[in-house]
């Protein structure tokens, strides 16, 4: 919901100027208020009796608890529990992220203050704080509220622990526990908010798939080849792919017992996929419907392999662009569609020659674009397996590819697969 609608629905519950309303409610979303504290302070400030001055805060069932609740009382039990340093106003705090659940629901929460959370505790949390995240209501613990311990611990349908598989990780997990095989890992150096550091990165792996990870502070059992226990680590997204964050703060253990990984990357529809937000190594299948402009014989500036545009570099300015072959194309399975993109490798493949005969084409026809017409009568129209790297940002829903190759699936075979898919 944006502040517009906000406004509206407030100014009509209140019966007061929408416009007066909108007015106050960017004033205090501009000064990071949330929103719902901001339209209960409204509340309060155009005298709805039902904002509750004198009654504190009403108990709720964490599966009630909507982002427009200002304060609430909820008992639950604490699945997960992870510590994590944030920087906030310009110093360092270690806060506890986790999830809280009762028999009506699971809600993320932050801790602000020391409450000493541990997985399993039965708890409630007076005068907890809500706010709203990407839709979702989530709980703020902080100095005014109160953490008592409780006897009768509800019965709840979930997990308390965080144990996950890689393939079931999101964007936005805290205080999972992966057993994982570490399959790359490199020592990098970067220049973080405290000046060069030492990391790690790489790629892990479980029966479930693969996903990147870094570890910012690194741990020695993380090697290539290495069978590890990761606990309270985070997942975030890094250049449109699901990350797994392993902190100062999270356990890292040695297994003594292998951890297989698949060979396969997990099949998934293409609307699917690109509703996870990114997936790390999967497998689409889809028809070709187009071949993309900047597509065939392109130039890339030297300096930072961007595309640059008729001889210019969006960053460098005029360059001497350096001659490069790739394929942006469409890829439609009827669940959804992606920009599959192509390498220099990959496409000298589907194009059968590679950039000095790409070169050579477009000097005989006068055309640059005559490479990738070629390569559009080869792929336009056919049906393709694609593995690869599914981002899903600001600039689309895009699959690097890492193999592509014609469909031999038999199409009753695979109108079986999907209903299978569908049905689970
Ligand atoms: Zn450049």
């Amino acid at each position: 919901m944006d502040l517009d609608s906000h406004a509206e629905d407030l100014a009509s519950d209140l019966g007061v100027d929408n416009e007066e309303v909108k007015r106050d409610l960017q004033n205090l979303v501009e000064y990071s208020v949330p929103i719902g504290e901001a339209k209960q302070s409204l509340r309060r400030k155009y005298g709805d009796e039902s904002a509750g001055g004198g009654g504190g805060p009403t108990s709720k069932a964490i599966g009630e608890i909507s982002p427009d609740d200002g304060n609430v009382t909820v008992t639950g039990v604490v699945l997960t529990a992870g510590e994590r340093s944030i920087r906030y106003q310009g110093s360092d705090h270690v806060i506890v992220e986790g999830e809280l659940a009762d028999e009506s629901g699971v809600i993320d929460y932050t801790a602000w203050e020391d409450f000493g959370l541990e997985p399993g505790d039965a708890i409630t949390a007076g005068n907890a704080g809500v706010r709203e995240w990407d839709g979702e209501p989530e709980l703020n613990l902080g100095e005014h509220t109160s953490i008592s311990a409780v006897d009768d611990s509800p019965e709840v349908p979930y997990e308390i622990g965080g144990e996950s598989s890689l393939a079931d990780l999101r964007t936005g997990d805290r205080a999972a526990t992966v057993d994982v095989r570490v399959l790359e890992c490199e020592e990098r150096t970067i220049d973080g908010r405290d000046g060069e550091t030492e990391i790690l990165s790489g790629v892990l792996g479980d029966e479930s798939g693969r996903l990147p990870f870094t570890n910012w502070d690194p741990q020695p059992e993380i090697e290539e080849g290495a069978a590890v226990r990761l606990e309270n680590v985070y997942v975030r997204e890094f250049r449109g792919v699901p990350e797994v964050n392993v902190s100062e703060f999270s356990d890292v253990t040695a297994l003594d017992r292998e951890i297989d990984v698949g060979d396969d990357a997990p099949r998934m529809g293409v609307g699917e996929a690109v509703a996870t937000g990114g997936v790390y190594d999967v497998e689409l299948v889809g028809n070709l419907i187009a071949v993309r402009d900047g597509s065939g014989l392109i130039q890339r500036c030297p300096e930072c392999r961007r595309v640059v545009q008729k001889g210019q570099c969006r960053t460098h300015g005029e360059v001497d662009g350096e001659d490069d072959l790739r394929v942006k194309a469409i890829l439609d399975d009827g669940t959804g569609t992606v920009t599959v993109v192509l390498d220099e490798g990959l496409t000298e493949q589907v194009y059968g020659g590679d950039v000095d005969d790409a070169r050579e084409e477009a000097r005989d026809a006068m055309d640059q674009e005559a490479v990738a017409d070629t390569i559009r009568e080869r792929i336009v129209g056919r049906e393709f397996r694609v593995r690869g790297h599914l981002s899903v940002d600001e600039y689309g829903a895009n699959h690097d590819a890492v193999s592509f190759a014609e469909s031999d699936d038999d199409p009753a075979d695979r109108a079986e697969n999907f209903l299978a898919e569908v049905a689970r």
